[in-house]
């Protein structure tokens, strides 16, 4: 004990990791645990692996979680998309096309015959303009999200619009 307290006040510690000694400010003083017996540099390095074990392990975790409840996940979006305006019109336009009230046309840029319905406003759900995929996107990544996208909550269409 008495040799302990001796090397307290030592002002030059020996790392227990690199076993350089060091000065006692380069060891953290830690308010609990006292004074650490890693210098500095050593720390950062244990921490740093401590870190990314951590990041891992936390990722493990969380994707784990995930593929437990998957399900539940798809469902619960699943829902809100077909409850969403832009689920419902999506809906809707497939529901036309289906009963034929709605051609699926060629894309009206590029000619491309696989094309996409798409709304310039959701609340008009038959209202489509039909765009191939690629060009599709370019359009949303002109223009973003089309009105109405799923601002609005508990709205039905006006009576024009479910014709
Ligand atoms: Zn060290
Ligand atoms: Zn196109
Ligand atoms: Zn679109």
């Amino acid at each position: 004990m008495q040799q302990l307290e001796m090397l307290e006040k030592t002002d030059e510690r020996k790392c227990c990791v690199c076993k350089e000694v060091k000065k006692e400010e380069e060891f953290t003083y830690h308010k609990i645990q006292g004074r650490q017996s890693q210098c500095k540099e050593c720390r950062k390095e244990l921490n740093k692996k401590y870190n990314e074990e951590n990041k891992e392990k936390c990722l493990a975790m969380r994707r784990d979680y995930y593929k437990r409840n998957k399900d539940r996940y798809r469902e619960l979006s699943r829902l809100r998309n077909k409850n969403s305006v832009k689920g419902k019109a999506v809906n809707r336009v497939n529901a036309a096309i289906k009963s034929g009230k709605l051609v699926r046309q060629p894309c009206e840029e590029c000619g491309a015959e696989k094309a996409e319905g798409h709304h310039d406003d959701y609340a008009k759900p038959l209202e489509v303009r039909w765009l191939c995929r690629s060009h599709h996107k370019q359009w949303h990544a002109k223009y973003g999200e089309a009105l109405n996208a799923c601002t609005v909550r508990h709205w039905t269409p006006p009576k024009e619009a479910q014709k």
